[in-house]
């Protein structure tokens, strides 16, 4: 279980980006984040992801806890250790490196058998990158690109997954596959807290809805609710 207790972030200057948020992510579950620009969602996730450091921003109240172990202060490599994975901002595929290899390259430290193996089940959850194994991945769509991202990500099957709009720039299809990959690898027994701007097809495959709006959670309810209640989805859904 991933606990966020009165967490408070600040970023140089002292502009407050969440202000004494706190939430329970259930385990094996998608938990999606929405909320209007500059809410806080993206601050959410890299305080989670331990990379407030790199924006020279801080915890200044509160905790991140991840089954029971307080890593609010712990670096982006430490978290990996302890089954964290992040596919945030901009996708970091190598692509002057084909497909085949970024998804070796995610299993780096792995032994050599256990990576083969991963990289067959990235392939039979996407298709689409095995028909391209051998092609660089500066070649391949946004869509393709983003799976390979994920796929990189998870390859050695995370106990928690930060993404964040990964159907930004997507066509509805591509949008879609990437929605049923990713409540496929939450069915595997990953923990995903998901920000996603296309709010109805991430509530579609979510256990938990949280609305954030100026660093606060508003609503933490379960999905279904804010999907077939049309007061709340006409407030937080826009009418989408
Ligand atoms: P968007 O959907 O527009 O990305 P968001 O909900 O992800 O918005 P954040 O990016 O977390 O919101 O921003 C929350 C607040 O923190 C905003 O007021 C923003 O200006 C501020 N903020 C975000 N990143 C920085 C930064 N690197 N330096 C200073 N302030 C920042």
């Amino acid at each position: 279980m991933l606990e966020i207790t009165d967490l408070t972030v600040t970023y140089p200057g002292g502009a407050e980006a969440l202000h004494g948020v706190s939430l329970s992510v259930p385990t094996g579950r998608v938990t999606t984040v929405l909320g209007g620009n500059g809410a806080g969602k993206t601050s959410l996730l890299r305080a989670v992801g331990g990379l407030l450091p790199q924006y020279r921003a801080s915890v200044r109240t509160g905790s991140v806890s991840l089954d029971g172990e307080d890593v609010t202060a712990l670096p982006p490599w430490q978290l990996v250790r302890r089954g964290l994975a992040q596919v945030l901002e901009g996708r970091h595929i190598f692509t002057d490196l084909t497909v085949r290899d970024n998804l070796v390259v995610g299993g780096q430290g792995l032994p050599r058998r256990e990576v083969a193996d991963a990289v067959e089940r990235a392939y039979e959850q996407f298709p689409a990158l095995r028909d391209k194994a051998t092609t660089s991945a500066g070649y391949l769509s946004g869509g393709e690109q983003q799976m390979l991202a994920i796929a990189r990500a998870t390859l050695r099957l995370p106990r928690l997954l930060l993404l964040d709009e990964p159907s930004l720039g997507l066509s509805p299809l591509m949008g879609e596959r990437i929605a049923t990959a990713i409540a496929d690898i939450a069915a595997q027994g990953v923990t995903v807290l998901l920000v996603e701007q296309n709010a109805r097809l991430a509530l579609s495959i979510s256990e938990q809805a949280v609305v954030i709006a100026n660093g606060n959670v508003v609503t933490a309810c379960p999905a279904v609710d804010l999907l077939d209640d049309d007061k709340l989805s006409a407030a937080y859904l826009g009418g989408a």
